[in-house]
């Protein structure tokens, strides 16, 4: 199936007619083509964002917020077609795909519908000198959002559904090596009554579309989800022309665990926290810390757990883990194990890839367990981002917080304990800009979220994302 770019409320072809191939993890073969669009076609989004925005940012809060709710029912409306588009795009299991990707997309709208009519500013009165301030929050204008492959439509919504709820119109460019949802997006905006313009999307690479985007100097802000490398370029080229940035990068997050812990729950959720999605989650536990005095049993209880978990192809109900995303990223991961037994790592479990009768050629994967020397190791630091997941044991709180902020990123963190002290001590001193106890990935949208360190600047999520996608403005009135 052919895909085309989004502008004006109307589907269109490249302007250089240049397309791109579209393929399906799940059985390594191309099924249909994307844009391969140029400045061409990113300066025609430009413009129509720029017609819509006089008239987006001055209509009611009511009306905007009816219309985002909108999307997101018929988002739900439509989760099998949607659901059974993203796993074939992508690779993961449809299962995860209805009950987290689309549920999620539809979320992010309804909440951002919400919010919106909740969105206040503040006002100052200047005490004893007859002034007063107010805040206004207005609209940017147009503005750019780009988004990765690993969880397409629900990360591409989170930053859409706040920027068009602020009054912004947006071009948008969704990875090119999951395309399909955001497309489909633009029949069901339409039938939404989202006005012509608002939304755009830009199908392409990130080389050359999503490069023009951020070079664009009249899209003043960019919200950027993806890699670390990708994203200190993006504020290189965005840096001189002073855009609003937002950039939610890679992540190498420890999950730490103590002996006195709810055993099944943390075993059970570690699992998930391991190889969710293929482990393919910015924010996926994949250093696993445990207490010396729990990790015989533990290695052996997790392994026994891991090598339960099915590989298959997406769309059978009892897949636990589906396809990697590409042939490049399979090779990347595979790599990463080689590493791993050269840095004298023991493979407890998996490394090795899966054929699936009848999609020989699809990107599967065993889920790994290593078991590494030190936590200094190539695979104890650079993300993976991938089914492969280290383990190490820790004797004393103090090690175990040293290790876990022994690297570059800074995305997340997840403690396992009972003990209240001990929780809001290492809480406190985690870098991390999202720690959770007791759970993994329970996410509230009205919080705060975002990394430290090479894990990004700024923060998405409830007001957060409103403040972003608005401009402070003080007005001060002596009276
Ligand atoms: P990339 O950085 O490769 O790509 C992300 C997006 O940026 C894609 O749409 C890509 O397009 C585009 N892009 C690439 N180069 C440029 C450029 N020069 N200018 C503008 N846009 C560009 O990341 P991945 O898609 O590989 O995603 C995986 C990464 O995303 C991991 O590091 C992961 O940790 C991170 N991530 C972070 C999250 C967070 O919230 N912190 C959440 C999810 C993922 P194209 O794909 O077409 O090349």
């Amino acid at each position: 199936m052919n895909i085309q770019n989004y502008i004006n409320g109307e589907f269109h072809n490249p302007a250089s007619n240049k397309w791109i191939d579209n393929y399906n993890p799940s059985n390594g073969e191309v099924y249909g083509q994307i844009p391969n669009s140029g400045k061409n076609d990113v300066e025609n989004a430009y413009i129509s964002a720029k017609s819509a925005f006089p008239s987006w940012s001055l209509t009611t809060l009511e009306e905007r917020s009816r219309i985002l709710i909108k999307i997101s029912e018929l988002l739900e409306a439509n989760i099998e077609r949607f659901a059974k588009a993203e796993s074939k795009d992508n690779g993961k299991p449809i299962s995860l795909a209805k009950v987290v990707d689309i549920p999620r997309a539809a979320s992010n709208f309804r909440f951002f519908g919400n919010a919106i009519t909740q969105f206040a500013s503040e006002s100052h009165e200047s005490v004893g000198q007859n002034a007063i301030n107010y805040t206004l929050r207005q609209p940017i204008g147009v503005v750019g959002c780009i988004s990765p492959w690993n969880l397409p439509l629900y990360l591409f919504t989170w930053k859409i559904a706040p920027a068009i709820a602020a009054g912004n119109c947006v071009v948008a460019k969704p990875s090119e090596v999951t395309p399909m949802t955001a497309y489909l997006l633009g029949e069901i905006c339409n039938e939404a009554g989202l006005p012509k313009g608002v939304l755009n999307v830009v199908h392409g690479l990130g080389t050359s579309t999503g490069q023009a985007i951020v070079e664009h100097q009249d899209i003043k802000a960019i919200s950027f989800t993806g890699g670390t490398v990708t994203g200190a370029h993006i504020a290189k080229v965005a840096a001189p022309m002073f855009k609003k940035l937002s950039l939610e990068l890679g992540g190498k997050n420890p999950n730490i665990i103590f002996a006195d812990c709810d055993y099944e729950d943390m075993l059970e959720s570690t699992v998930h926290s391991s190889f969710a999605n293929q482990g393919q989650i910015c924010l996926c536990g994949s250093r696993i810390f445990i207490e010396s005095s729990i990790y015989e049993k533990f290695k052996k209880d997790f392994v026994e757990k891991v090598k339960a978990l099915k590989v298959g192809h997406p769309s059978e109900k009892d897949t636990n883990i589906g396809a990697l995303i590409s042939k490049p990223h399979i090779e990347k991961v595979k790599n990463y194990i080689s590493i791993a037994k050269e840095e004298n790592g023991t493979v407890l479990f998996g490394g090795n890839e899966v054929t699936v009768k009848g999609y020989e050629n699809g990107y599967y994967l065993e889920p790994t367990v290593i078991e590494v020397p030190n936590d200094e190791c190539r695979v104890n630091q650079e993300e993976i981002f991938g089914p492969v997941v280290t383990i190490l044991p820790f004797n004393k709180e103090d090690d175990v917080l040293l290790m876990a902020n022994k690297v570059k990123f800074g995305l997340s963190a997840t403690l396992w304990t009972n003990n209240l002290k001990r929780t809001i001590r290492m809480s406190n001193q985690l870098q991390a800009g999202i720690i959770w106890v007791n759970t993994w990935m329970m996410r509230d949208l009205r919080t705060p979220f975002g990394g430290v360190k090479a894990s990004g600047v700024g923060r998405e999520g409830g007001f957060e994302a409103l403040r972003f996608f608005t401009e402070a403005k003080n007005v001060c009135i002596k009276y």
